[in-house]
This record gives structure tokens, C-alpha cells and sequence, in this order.
């Protein structure tokens, strides 16, 4: 089969590989129908985490199950599943808890499961899913084309956004500062306003993106960043927003966060961080200001999600403004880079 191997800073390539083999009783095969590229994906794609080897890469994915281990009880061949970015077994203290990122027995796509197995990558035309019981999301009923994006969004950027709103407590009534104009920032002013908040404020230099997120619900947008992003969260607030939500990881993001957020007003942060953020303790205990959020355990938002989604009462499917097929994507990579895209998708 084919799947996509990230070589170098900016060398990505499609290429053939082995076909995955069901290896234990709680595995399935999956046929990927569509994957795509994470905001996530482009720090290693540009070299900023210090990788080393050629590796195969991609997370997010919506397939259709080809076979199962002779365990597996709550996927069956024709099954179309939602994969988080993550697999997970569902049951252990962590996964009960809401933190299967955390899974004891989980891992991480990419990377060889607890029996020393690879577990395959969702960029690519199959993926061997670990524990597929508690990591794949069956979607019931006849399945049409034009919901594939949509639920792929459950992958990550859907569930990310909406846990940052979740770890923020967003609750009606709200004013709700977005970090982040990418792919999960945009959904996160989709689940700040589906929580019930009533005024959303987007942080955008980006008038496509902005667009994009007057359409999810944001109430103003805000282009400055910085003091004058701040003191123009501050102008449209009064003392600063109830609850902010920080999609970007960055040092100058979280600050903008914390200092867009009022006294007693909590931070729910999903920004991978890699920018070097750190947490002012002194001016965060002055101002009560909180901070909540993390690695999004978002298997467990999918059931609560779906609905919506499916419905159209939700449209993040929107943040796919590029679709290209399996064999462009490098050029995928490079459009978002480069942000010309905010999100690409890639059919096999
Ligand atoms: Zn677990």
C-alpha cells in the first residue's frame, strides 16, 4: 500500500510500504476513506522537533473496517469509524476517568504499540488500529460521501476545540476570547457557541479565516495581537473575557490568553506547546486567573458530537478549504505552511 513518510524538514513523500497484518485479537484493518494534515503535523514538518529519522506520519482519519481480531466486539467489517488521534482501550482508570489520551495501555499512531507492533499512520491507504474496541467510533447507518469530512473533524480539530471550551468551563451566557485562527480555533468558536455562550470574540489577521469564523458564531474579530490585542479584548469587555481558549501553543499566545482574561476568568488551553509558553504564576495568582486543558482526550467526545455534526447544526467540515487526493500531499503540507489552506483533506 501507499502511506505518506516525512524524510526531512519539508520532504515529505508518498510511498510504498507493507501492508498491515491484524497482529493480536483486539486489532482491525481499516481502509482509510479520507485523512488530513494537523497544524501539528507542519512543526515536523518544518523541523522543529528535532526529527531525526525518515517516519511515517498522520493522525486524523475516517475508514472503513476490512477485518477484525478475533476479540473485538464493538467493530465489524463494513463498520465506518471515526479514529481519534490516539488509540486507546476504553476501559482502563485513566480512559474511565475522561483521560484516555492518557490510556494505560494506549499509544500513539506512528509508533510501535506495548507488543513492540507498528501501529500504522492515517496518512496513508491502511491503518492497523490497536484496541479497536475502545479506540474506533462506529457511525451508524448508511454513511454518504459528503459527511466524510465532517466526521473527520472528530478525529482531532472538532473534539480539540470543543475540550478547549469543555476545560474552560464555557456555560450560557458567556464572553469567550478564541486564540488561534487554524483549523482548532476555528471549531473552538463552533463549541464556545454551541456551550452556550453569547458573545465570541476571534483573534484573526486573516480575512479569509476571519470569514470563517463570523460563519461559526465569533461576534467580533480582533486583528491586533499582543498589548493592542489586548487592550482591544479589554475595550470590547470592560475587565476581559470570562473564559479564554488558547489554540496555539505558542509563548506569545498563552500571553495573550492570560492577559485577555478577566479576574477569576479561566484559560482552557489545546495548543500544542511548542512555542516555549510558560505560566506567570505571580500575575495569575494576583488576577485569580486559571488555567485548564491539555492533549485533548477527544475519543470521548465524539458520541456527544456526532449528532450535530451529522445534522448540520455544526459545520466544521468548513475548515477543509483544500480536498486533493492521497498523491498530492506534498502539496498539501506545503499549502498549509506556506497558509494559503487552513486545513487540507487527502482522499486515498
Ligand atoms: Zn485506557
Amino acid at each position: 500500500m501507499r502511506a505518506t513518510i516525512l524524510h526531512g524538514p519539508g520532504d515529505i513523500r508518498l510511498e510504498e510500504v507493507p501492508d498491515p497484518q491484524l497482529s493480536g485479537g483486539h486489532d482491525a484493518i481499516v481502509r482509510v476513506l479520507v485523512a488530513c494534515v494537523c497544524g501539528s503535523d507542519l512543526w515536523h514538518y518544518r523541523g522543529l522537533t528535532g526529527l531525526s529519522d525518515a517516519r511515517r506520519i498522520g493522525h486524523e482519519f475516517v475508514g472503513i473496517v476490512e477485518s477484525v481480531g478475533d476479540e473485538v466486539r464493538a467493530v465489524s467489517p463494513g463498520d465506518v469509524v471515526i479514529a481519534p488521534f490516539y488509540y486507546c482501550d476504553g476501559t482502563c482508570v485513566n480512559c474511565r476517568n475522561g483521560v484516555s489520551t492518557s490510556c494505560l495501555n494506549g499509544g500513539w499512531w506512528g509508533a510501535d504499540d506495548r507488543h513492540g507492533v507498528f501501529a500504522d499512520c492515517g496518512q496513508g491507504e491502511r491503518v492497523r488500529v490497536p484496541l479497536a474496541d475502545g479506540t474506533l467510533a462506529v457511525v451508524p447507518g448508511p454513511v454518504t460521501d459528503d459527511e466524510l469530512p465532517g466526521l473527520l473533524t472528530l478525529s482531532d480539530v472538532m473534539g480539540t476545540g470543543h475540550h478547549a471550551a469543555v476545560s474552560a468551563g464555557v456555560s450560557d451566557g458567556d464572553t469567550v476570547v478564541v486564540v488561534g485562527d487554524g483549523a482548532v480555533g476555528l471549531c473552538a468558536i463552533i463549541a464556545a457557541r454551541r456551550l452556550g455562550a453569547t458573545t465570541v470574540i476571534a483573534m484573526s489577521r486573516h480575512e479569509a479565516r476571519q470569514e470563517l469564523a463570523r460563519e461559526f458564531g465569533a461576534t467580533q474579530v480582533i486583528a491586533g495581537r499582543g498589548d493592542a490585542g489586548v487592550a482591544a479584548v479589554h475595550e470590547l469587555t470592560g475587565v476581559g473575557a470570562d473564559r479564554v481558549l488558547e489554540c496555539v501553543g505558542t509563548k506569545e499566545s498563552m500571553d495573550q490568553a492570560l492577559r485577555s482574561a478577566r479576574p477569576g476568568g479561566m484559560v482552557g488551553y489545546v495548543g500544542v506547546p511548542n512555542g516555549g509558553p510558560e505560566l506567570p504564576v505571580r500575575p495569575m495568582f494576583n488576577r485569580n486567573v486559571g488555567v485548564r486543558g491539555g492533549v485533548a482526550p477527544v475519543r470521548g467526545y465524539i458520541e456527544e458530537l456526532l449528532p450535530d455534526v451529522r445534522s448540520r447544526r455544526i459545520r466544521p467540515d468548513l475548515v477543509f478549504d483544500l480536498d486533493l487526493p492521497l498523491a498530492d500531499v506534498a502539496d498539501a503540507y506545503d499549502a498549509m505552511d506556506e497558509r494559503r489552506a487552513i486545513k487540507a483533506l487527502l482522499r486515498p
